[in-house]
């Protein structure tokens, strides 16, 4: 469904945030410590050098971790349109509500997400994310700056009345479905980032069936209403994959995704 040149009708009130966690935790592995003497796993006693042993899956990628959800099923119902709501009122409320809540767990890890920690903005074994300055310039930005970045510039939108319109009178600009591409494409690269990055303080925390469902409504509502494109999900062709496209495939093959 696409929401270009629909009308709108009054604006619905916004849901409050989700209450945050507090605290952090300290940095953990990314990567599963193998020992449990499956095949293919970079095993300590091994006599296979470690240039040569297989690279375990990425944590998230591994059950049950992989599969923990708050919400059961397919997401389809939850992204569906409400009637008689406007589909501008629906994109902004859930882009506020998804932003907040991403916002919140990542204050939640932040200090494991530091200049020297995270010199670039990665979310991949070779996937770094280069920042666009306003002359056009990419620039490789430690992560924190760039999340930082991210945040700030999507709380200045959100807070624009131009862009994100509080008032029923005011109408939105017929530039928001390409302004909300772009925060949706900036929030994926956060997702991706802490999946990448810092799975293992989520698992810390045990938050991940939280984590995922969030990430998994997000990539249902971004497919659904056209807010994300699969190379942004995935990687463009010829490049370094991001790391969560896995993620993407598997929660299709299992029915929580739609195709
Ligand atoms: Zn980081």
């Amino acid at each position: 469904m696409s929401f270009f040149g629909r009308n709108r009708n009054p604006r619905q009130i916004r849901r409050s945030p989700t209450p945050g966690r507090e605290g952090s935790s300290p940095p953990s592995p990314s990567y599963y410590e193998p020992g449990d003497g499956q095949d293919g796993g970079a095993n300590s006693n091994s006599l296979v050098p470690p240039t040569l042993q297989k690279k375990p899956p990425p944590l998230y990628l591994c059950s049950p971790f992989a599969d923990a959800a708050l919400v059961k099923g397919n997401f389809k119902t939850i992204v569906m349109l409400p009637k008689y709501v406007d589909i501008m009122e629906w994109v902004a409320v859930n882009i506020y509500d998804f932003f907040t809540n991403l916002n919140e767990f990542y204050g939640c890890i932040a200090e494991t997400c530091t200049a020297q920690s995270c010199p670039t903005m990665s979310a991949g074994p070779s996937l770094n994310y280069l920042w666009t300055t306003r002359e056009g310039k990419q620039v490789s930005l430690p992560a924190p700056t760039y999340i930082d970045y991210v945040v700030t510039s999507v709380q200045q939108l959100l807070e624009d009345e131009n862009v994100f319109p509080n008032n029923a009178n005011h109408a939105f600009h017929p530039s928001f479905p390409s302004t909300v591409k772009t925060v949706y494409r900036q929030l994926l690269r956060v997702f991706a980032h802490i999946y990448h990055a810092h799975f293992g303080a989520i698992l810390h925390l045990r938050s991940e069936p939280h984590f995922n469902s969030l990430f998994a409504h997000f990539l249902a509502f971004g497919r659904e209403y056209q807010l994300l494109e699969i190379r942004d999900i995935k990687g463009e062709v010829n490049s370094p994959t991001v790391g969560v496209g896995a993620l993407w495939e598997r929660w299709k093959e299992k029915g929580i995704l739609a195709e």
